[in-house]
């Protein structure tokens, strides 16, 4: 009857290698600061979604 569902995600700090929550965007022991834009980079993924709809279209006209 466990709920495995809410696993807090952790990532390791490559300064220190302190596991901190996902969801800091610096490290609580060495305060390095996390590379942003890997956790739901929407803008992106909307800007490669454009492109592929944009492709498709180009190639239906072909
Ligand atoms: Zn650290």
């Amino acid at each position: 009857m466990a709920k495995i569902h809410e696993i807090p995600k952790k990532k390791e700090c490559p300064s220190c290698a302190f596991e901190v929550d996902s969801n800091e965007t610096h490290c609580t022991i060495c305060n390095y600061e996390f590379p942003q834009g890997l956790n739901l980079d929407w803008k992106k993924l909307t800007a490669i979604f454009l492109l592929l709809v944009f492709i498709v279209f180009i190639f239906r006209l072909l």
